[in-house]
């Protein structure tokens, strides 16, 4: 999609950190990382948000999931990490490609608002 700061990251137009990438998503490092370990998992295909998931595209959001194990296996997570998807104005979501924060390295704080 023109114009989407993670497609261009996905393509390679707009460089990144990036720790894994399949056939089907790409995981890089977050710029303004928030924990020790801050990576944003994509799909390669662009999908605004988890509000624009339905019956013919949920695969997108299973592989994404599946990278995210992946993902903070590679990164030594094994004491635990969260798993955050911002959607939309209220959640404060700036860029409309979906993503999945990973944060983790650190004992996270107990609130999630
Ligand atoms: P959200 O606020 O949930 O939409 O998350 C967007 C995230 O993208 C933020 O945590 C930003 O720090 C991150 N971000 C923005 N631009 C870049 C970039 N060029 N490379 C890596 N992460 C970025
Ligand atoms: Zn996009």
């Amino acid at each position: 999609m023109e114009d989407c700061l993670f497609c261009k990251i996905i393509s390679g137009e707009i460089p990144s950190t990036k720790v894994y990438e399949d056939a089907d998503t790409f995981a890089f490092r977050d710029i303004h990382p928030q924990a020790p370990a801050h990576i944003l998992v994509v799909p390669k295909k662009h999908v605004d948000s988890v509000a624009a998931l339905n019956e013919e595209n949920a695969d997108i959001a299973a592989k994404c999931l599946l990278t995210v194990a992946k993902v903070a296996k590679q990164e030594n997570l094994e004491n635990g990490y969260r798993v955050v998807s911002n959607c939309g104005p209220d959640a404060g979501q700036t860029v409309p490609h979906l993503h999945f924060h990973i944060l983790g390295g650190k004992r996270l704080k107990d609130s999630m608002d």
